[in-house]
C-alpha cells in the first residue's frame, strides 16, 4: 500500500506520472471517484473534525498539496516521494484531459470567475471540452437542480472550488448522484486562474 499515515490522514505517497497512471487505471471503470488534497489547515480541520477526517481517508486518492505537508512528512521519518501541490499538478492532469478530449464541469467560487477560468482553459489547452460552469454561492435547496444541471452536461471530471471542508464535503455526499467520473476539490484554484 502506498498509503502513508501523517496525523491520522492516510496520505498517497505517488509521484505526479503516478497520479496520471491511476487516473488511467480509471478510465471507462463505470465507478465515480473522487480526488482530496490536504494542506495542514485541511490537517488540523481534520484532527477536530472525524467525519470530515473520514471522507477525506475514504476518497479515492488523498494527495499532500504543497510544502507544509512536505516538511511535516520529513520530520515525522516518512518523506513523501515528490512534493506535490495541486498548482503544480493541476496542469499536468490538463494536459492528460486535453488528450482524453474530456469533458471538464467548473463548480465554485464567485458568479463570473468559474466562467474566465473556462476561457483560459480553452486558451490554453485546446481540445478540451468545458462542459459548463456554476458559481459556489448557490442556496442548499438549490443543491438537487445544481446536480441534475451537472449531470444533464456528461461531464468526465467536476472541479469544485467552494472552500474547506464544504468542497470535500459536498463531493462526498453527491457523487453517486451526480454521476461524475472524476471529481475533485481545487480550494482558490478558479480565482488564481481567472487573473
Ligand atoms: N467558495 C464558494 N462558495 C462558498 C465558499 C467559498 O464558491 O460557499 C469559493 C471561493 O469563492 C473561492 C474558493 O471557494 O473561490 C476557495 O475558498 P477559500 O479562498 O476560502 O479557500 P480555502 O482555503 O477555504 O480552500
Amino acid at each position: 500500500d502506498a498509503r502513508w499515515p501523517l496525523l491520522n490522514l492516510w496520505l498517497d505517497n505517488l509521484r505526479q506520472t503516478e497520479v496520471i497512471e491511476q487516473l488511467q487505471q480509471w478510465q471507462g471503470d463505470g465507478q465515480f471517484h473522487r480526488i482530496a488534497f490536504v494542506n495542514p489547515h485541511c490537517a488540523n480541520l481534520a484532527s477536530q473534525n472525524p467525519r470530515y477526517r473520514g471522507m477525506l481517508n475514504a476518497a479515492d486518492l488523498l494527495l499532500p498539496d504543497g510544502s507544509g505537508v512536505l516538511l511535516a512528512s520529513r520530520m515525522l521519518g516518512t518523506p513523501l516521494k515528490e512534493n506535490t501541490n495541486g498548482t503544480d499538478l493541476f496542469p499536468v492532469l490538463c494536459r492528460y484531459w486535453q488528450q482524453q478530449k474530456a469533458r471538464v464541469y467548473l463548480l465554485g467560487a464567485h458568479r463570473g470567475v468559474a466562467g474566465r477560468m473556462a476561457e483560459q482553459l480553452l486558451w490554453e489547452y485546446p481540445g478540451l471540452h468545458i462542459a459548463g460552469s456554476q458559481h459556489g454561492y448557490f442556496a442548499e435547496e438549490d443543491t438537487p437542480n445544481i446536480i441534475q444541471k451537472i449531470r444533464d452536461t456528461h461531464p468526465d471530471v467536476l472541479l469544485v472550488a467552494m472552500g474547506v471542508p464544504k468542497q470535500d464535503m459536498w463531493i462526498a455526499e453527491h457523487l453517486a448522484q451526480l454521476q461524475t467520473p472524476v471529481a475533485m476539490g481545487v480550494g482558490g484554484l478558479f480565482d488564481f486562474y481567472s487573473g
